[in-house]
């Protein structure tokens, strides 16, 4: 008789204390992965303050996951490096699922590779799909030369390791509605000593407003922004929304806004319900990380740019001029 195969989801929680959207974006794949490799139960690893399960639980009854291994501890209430892997790398030892898909947050990036370079195992970063192959094999897909290939990545070791960014996957459109086991335990940490200790959360400007993985609404800058001003601008613009703020790979490059905010096609893939372009061309490469926003609104003074091809709205103009007159209009 053939062992049950298990997949392996993490469950962040955010600093708001709610389990982040991009584990759903998981859970839905694994629920396609386990379909195709057959007998396979889908399994969630939480690390959560004591008596806070309960704010979770609805999300696990209702996403096709068969078992939740829930660590309590007041020691949970802030992720560490060392501890959250300690503790995934044992219950990994222990239950030895074939696979492991964790977010491609701050946090799970940070996580992830610490577990599989302590396991000896394999881990694609950043996927943008993720298949199961004629072996039965995890086929992870992602770009690689900076964007120009896609490469497909099996790994020989278990568990298969991957990342996905938030929003690459859709989360599920309906429920699936399953008996999930809570495995709740209370590791003893009393001997447990971190050699690194969170002191503060600093604001920088991707997070000035909202994670933009979340965000429902995003005001992006393009090279057109021209100057941190101009960023500055766009802040207000979307401070005005309750939004957050991107930028494409030109405005970056431009020293105009971080990395960490760059979208498209190796930057993030984003879906709010509003997309605000301002001074941005409309790249295929910036297009494909934000095309499939709700609403997209784009500003440019040039008539002929490609963006008012992907537009819902679009406004020609100097954003100089626009963006004061929205942000005086918003307020109103
Ligand atoms: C392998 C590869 C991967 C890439 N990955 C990414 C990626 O992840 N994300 C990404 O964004 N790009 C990416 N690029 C780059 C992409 O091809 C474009 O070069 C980039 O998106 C252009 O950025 P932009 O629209 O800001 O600049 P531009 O193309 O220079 O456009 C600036 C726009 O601003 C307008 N403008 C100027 N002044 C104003 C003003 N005052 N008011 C209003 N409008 C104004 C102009 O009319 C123009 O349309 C990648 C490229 C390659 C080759």
């Amino acid at each position: 008789m053939s062992e049950t195969k298990e997949i392996l989801l993490y469950a962040e929680i955010t600093r708001s204390k709610y389990i982040h959207t991009v584990f759903f974006e998981l859970a839905q794949k694994a629920v396609e992965l386990a379909g195709k490799l057959g007998d396979c139960k889908i399994s969630a690893l939480l690390f959560t303050e004591p008596n806070h399960l309960e704010n979770y639980k609805d999300g696990f009854l209702k996403s096709g996951i068969d078992k939740v291994y829930v660590f309590e501890s007041e020691k949970f209430n802030t992720y560490n490096t060392e501890l959250y892997s300690k503790l995934a790398i044992e219950l990994i030892e222990e239950i030895k699922p074939e696979i492991m898909l964790i977010g491609a947050t701050n946090e799970g990036r940070d996580l992830a590779p610490r577990i599989s370079s302590a396991l000896h195992t394999g881990l694609t970063a950043d996927c943008t799909g993720l298949d199961i192959n004629e072996k039965g094999q995890l086929a992870a897909t992602r770009p690689t030369f900076g964007g120009k290939l896609m490469a497909t990545i099996l790994c020989k070791t278990l568990p298969q390791m991957a990342t996905v960014r938030p929003k690459v996957f859709k989360p599920l459109k309906n429920d699936i509605l399953r008996e999930t086991e809570f495995d709740i335990r209370k590791p003893d940490l009393s001997e447990f000593r971190a050699k690194t200790e969170i002191l503060d959360f600093v604001k920088t400007l991707e997070n000035e407003i909202n994670e933009l993985d979340s965000a429902e609404v995003i005001v992006a800058g393009g090279r057109g922004v021209g100057s941190p001003e101009g960023f500055e601008l766009l802040i207000e613009l979307a401070k005005a929304l309750n939004g957050t703020i991107g930028a494409t790979r030109g405005a970056v490059d431009m020293g105009l806004a971080p990395k960490t905010i760059q979208i498209g096609q190796t930057g993030k893939t984003v879906r709010p319900k509003l997309y605000i372009a301002c001074g941005i061309s409309g790249a295929i490469q910036h297009l494909v990380g934000m095309q499939d926003s709700g609403k997209i609104i784009a500003i440019n003074t040039d008539e002929n740019a490609p963006i008012f091809e992907t537009a819902d709205f679009g406004i020609v103009g100097d954003i100089f001029k626009v963006v004061p007159e929205l942000i005086k209009q918003i307020e109103k």
